[in-house]
């Protein structure tokens, strides 16, 4: 079984990407999708006047500040734009996609972080209206019914509390979640670069291979949003993941290019 993590990030092909999951399926190969949309999210925002905002937290971690408006505005890209156009394309490929979020069926259930400790012009601040969750439990059992079903699920990243609210979640972690619980070999994570680099953006300098051993000294390399990959990565590989793969998702076949190793492969 593969998990499929497609990045938000400008770049990465849509459709390249659904033909490759759709060769995939035919083949018998089970797939689960999961995807980002932190790109389109930024731009509808800026658009409807709530511009997003970035905060970084006191462990160097930089998120999403997520308040109701901005939990409404993530929901609708994810789920209403990118989700329901994924299923479309891969309708279209002759793959009976099933898209939900992690709130249908109680797929993902995360702890709400209620108080987000930031760093704000060198000073700690408190956030408490930030709808942001940790992935505590996947519901795996509904992931293999819908496999069951010849049906492929599709998952967009938000994932409910126990009381039941909404919460957006990192997709990157949501698909290590999701793979670690379902028993996948591969995490696939595709996004628009070869891998990770050593010397970030010099794309000569990508990394071909990382051990766990090696996944601390591979955090200090990533930047940004690209960290949560990293982490992502060292907790599929500890749920029993064998390989999690960055690979580059604006090539002509970028999931077989992955599956042939290219990219960075992180693995024992
Ligand atoms: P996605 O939306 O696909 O999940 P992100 O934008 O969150 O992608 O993360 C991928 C980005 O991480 C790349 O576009 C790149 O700009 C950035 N990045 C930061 N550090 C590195 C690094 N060391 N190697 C590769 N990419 C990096």
């Amino acid at each position: 079984m593969l998990v499929v993590k497609i990045g938000g990030a400008q770049g990465v092909d849509l459709e390249r990407v659904s033909r490759d999951v759709a060769n995939l399926v035919r083949g018998g190969e089970q797939v689960i999708v999961v995807h980002g949309g932190s790109a389109e999210t930024n731009t509808l925002s800026e658009k409807l006047g709530h511009p997003a905002r970035f905060v970084k937290s006191t462990s160097g971690y930089t998120s999403r500040y997520t308040d109701r408006e901005t939990l409404e505005i993530f929901a609708m890209v994810t789920c209403g734009k990118i989700n329901t156009l994924l299923v479309e394309q891969l309708q279209m490929l002759g793959v009976n996609a099933f898209g939900l979020s992690g709130l249908d069926g109680r797929v993902l259930i995360a702890r709400r972080k209620d108080a987000v400790r930031i760093v704000e012009n060198g000073k700690v601040r408190v956030l408490r209206d930030d709808h942001t969750g940790k992935i505590e439990q996947v519901n795996a059992e509904l992931l293999h019914d819908l496999l069951k079903y010849g049906l492929t699920p599709v998952i967009a990243p938000l994932a409910i509390s126990p009381v039941g609210e909404a919460l957006n979640v990192d997709a990157d972690r949501a698909a290590a979640m999701v793979a670690g619980a379902v028993g996948a070999e591969s995490l696939i994570v595709l996004t628009n670069v070869p891998g990770l680099m050593r010397h970030f953006p010099d794309e000569s300098t990508v990394i071909p291979h990382i051990t766990p051993a090696g996944l601390e000294q591979a955090l200090a390399l990533a930047e940004g949003r690209m960290k949560k990959k990293v982490l992502g990565a060292g907790e599929a590989l500890q749920l029993g993941v064998e390989r999690v793969i960055f690979a580059d998702g604006r090539v002509e076949t970028p999931l077989l290019r992955a599956l042939e190793g290219n990219g960075t492969v992180i693995s024992a």
